[in-house]
């Protein structure tokens, strides 16, 4: 049996076929179309025990231990963990996957044996941050939330289960007026409880605040029972479930449900975009804004052009390109701009306006285009993100340094490479910037990957950079936090979720 490695992207792939091509041409290698995304599932030996032991438990149908579920449940989205698929080199696979009501928690948390089972929560599998990458000698059972879906209107506040995905608690609360007002690219398919395990934050966050801001509390299932925030609208508790569970990945206990900010529906949104000379100018014209627009997105020359490929055909593309020319900006640096409602927000003090088409097909395509990285892997590239925040007057100086990094990481291993990036995410003190870049090298493919993004990861360290603005530290970035930290979270753990 076989099955897809590569996220869901629907099928889009026509959309991207002419941007692939042309990071192909722009990397300068054209290598075979060899993988379709797909691994065959290995043979994986059941444990009868296991199995009874979960059945006293939890009704039957909700356990299962075929391979294929198995493996499905022992992976997220990372490059790191694609490319090794697509090597052939298998994760660790959990021994069952489970998928409880909420009747069933209190039982299993208290009935397994911490020193004999490891919880692995599970909601989209979306992270990217190699969260469900573990090693362990006991015995692991995946917990997959999808049959945690309760949502509840109250007067002040929304109750909604950790289970639901983005795009389906948005369809329910629509219908009642209301948003989420999270949208990570991911929407279709991460879940409220992954959301908070990793500190999520959607491509809105400039209106709505991250995960962070939109959650009130939460309850949780832990090895002692369930523990439940208040909800109420501040406390001066040193800590509570909320903060325990933001950005902890399922170590200090499972996320059952969230309580939520109720946000009005947007029912109309204005767009808009702007060509700046150069990215560094496009910066510097953010940085002095003092009310962002809901969505503000300003990539860099290389990232522009290449979202520009093939967008000058018939005569208003034509008429557009010559406008671009003459004022000078056609190879610059782009700003797309999106506001809900009446949300206002400065213009930039300079920039080229350039109509709301960029911004407009950039809004209609914002869950779609993970299709591109999935035609570059199936070409046999190795596409990769890694994402970091820091503040104003450091964000040029670090994507000079991390080009810099990259194009000698390159050349040392005489590979090939494009890399570029955007700035998203604004705040007052700075801003989130997102670097995608795509590799290609026949041979020693994994070594080149984790090397580059070790030295990028510390070109982010060395910049006054943050390791993730919102990816989580996940099993592959924990490592460059500090220890004292990690010594701190530690603490927090439930012996049940977490351990060696
Ligand atoms: C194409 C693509 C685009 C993305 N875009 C964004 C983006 O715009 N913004 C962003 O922030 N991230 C983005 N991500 C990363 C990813 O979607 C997020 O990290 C997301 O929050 C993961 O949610 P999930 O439900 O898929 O969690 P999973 O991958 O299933 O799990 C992630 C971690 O959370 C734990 N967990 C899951 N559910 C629970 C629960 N109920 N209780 C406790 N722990 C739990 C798991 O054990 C694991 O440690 C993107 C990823 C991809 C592949």
């Amino acid at each position: 049996m076989r099955i897809s490695v590569l996220y869901d992207a629907g099928s889009n792939d026509d959309k991207y076929f002419s941007k692939a091509e042309a990071i192909s041409r722009r990397i300068g290698v054209q290598p075979d179309n060899s993988w379709d995304g797909h691994v065959d599932v290995p043979d994986l030996e059941t444990d009868p025990t296991l199995k009874d032991i979960l059945k006293e438990l939890i009704p039957d149908e909700k356990i299962k231990m075929n391979p294929a579920d198995r493996l499905m449940h022992s992976f997220g989205k990372s490059s790191v963990e694609i490319l090794k698929l697509r090597l052939g080199i298998f994760p660790e696979v959990v021994d069952a996957v489970i998928f409880p009501g909420k009747d069933d928690l209190v039982n299993l948390m208290k009935k397994l044996d911490h020193k004999k089972v490891l919880m692995i929560p599970f909601g989209g599998g979306t992270n990217v941050n190699g969260s469900l990458d573990i090693t362990s000698s006991r015995k692991k059972i995946s917990l997959d939330t999808k049959n945690l879906r309760n949502l509840e209107v109250h007067q002040n506040y929304v109750m909604a289960g950790s289970g639901f995905t983005g795009k389906d608690v948005e369809n329910e609360l629509n219908q009642k007026g209301l948003t989420i007002g999270n949208f990570p690219e991911s929407f279709y398919h991460s879940t409220l409880g992954g959301w908070v395990a990793t500190k999520a934050t959607g491509q809105e966050s400039n209106q709505y605040g991250g995960i962070e801001n939109l959650v009130l509390g939460v309850n949780m299932a832990t090895s002692e029972g369930m523990i439940n925030d208040q909800v109420v609208p501040r406390n001066s508790y040193p800590l509570d479930m909320q903060r325990m569970s933001l950005g902890a990945e399922g170590k200090t206990g499972l996320v059952t449900d969230l309580y939520i900010k109720k946000i009005p529906i947007t029912s109309k949104r204005h767009y808009g975009s702007f060509m700046f000379r150069t990215y560094k100018e496009g910066i510097n014209a953010l940085s002095q804004m003092k009310k962002f627009p809901s969505v503000a997105r300003l990539s860099d020359e290389v990232e522009t052009s290449l979202s520009l490929e093939g967008e000058f055909h018939g005569i208003a593309g034509n008429i557009f390109e010559k406008y671009l020319n003459l004022r000078k900006v056609r190879n610059g640096s782009m700003l797309i701009l999106v506001n809900n409602d009446s949300r206002i927000s400065e213009k930039p003090v300079s920039g080229v306006y350039s109509t709301k088409i960029p911004a407009k097909k950039w809004f209609e395509d914002r869950y779609s285009r993970p299709a591109l990285g999935n035609l570059l892997w199936k070409k046999g590239f190795i596409p990769d993100t890694l994402e970091t925040a820091t503040t104003w007057d450091k964000l040029y100086p670090l994507h000079s340094s991390v080009r810099e990094e990259f194009n000698k990481t390159m050349a040392e291993w005489d590979a090939k490479g494009i890399i570029m990036s955007h700035l998203s995410h604004m705040y007052e003190s700075g801003a989130c910037i997102y670097f995608t870049y795509v590799l290609w090298k026949e041979k020693e493919q994994l070594d080149l990957l984790l090397d580059v993004r070790d030295r990028l990861i510390k070109s982010f360290s060395a910049n006054g950079a943050a390791i993730t603005h919102h990816h989580g530290s996940g099993e592959y970035f924990r490592k460059y936090l500090d220890s004292g930290l990690e010594k701190r979270m530690d603490s927090m753990k439930d012996p049940l979720f977490s351990g060696e």
